[in-house]
């Protein structure tokens, strides 16, 4: 592989936007890869802030999926003790529908706790 502009000259990389290929007097090397000089340095520098923007809205979002599972869990077994309770003191059958929907919340939330994120951002 040679540089897309100079055909004599050996590549030592790709441009991270257009993907040709650069030789060491085209290329400027960025954080995260290399750009074209001059005219591509712009755009991989903002396909990097992409790159970290996307990290964080991931990390954020599983601390979301995480805490709202903690509080329907917590939910559920609130409900459980309302639904149930009665049933055991007095045998009561009038709230047993809120204790089911209460042992529902409870699988829900122990799965969103449980369950791997599918993404690992690399932590920055
Ligand atoms: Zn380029
Ligand atoms: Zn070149």
């Amino acid at each position: 592989m040679n540089c897309y502009n100079h055909p004599n000259k050996p590549a030592i990389g790709f441009c991270k936007s257009c993907c040709k290929g650069l030789c060491s007097d085209c290329a400027t090397a960025l954080p995260n890869g290399l750009a074209c000089r001059n005219t591509c340095e712009d755009r991989v520098n903002l396909i990097n802030q992409i790159i970290d923007n996307n990290q964080k809205v991931i990390t954020a979002a599983n601390v979301q999926v995480r805490s709202s599972g903690l509080f329907v869990l917590i939910m559920g077994i609130v409900f459980c003790l309302f639904g149930f309770l009665p049933l055991l003191l007095s045998g009561s059958t009038s709230t047993i529908a809120m204790g089911i929907l209460g042992l529902f919340f409870v699988a829900f939330g122990v799965i969103r706790l449980i369950k791997k994120s599918q993404y690992y951002p690399t932590a920055k």
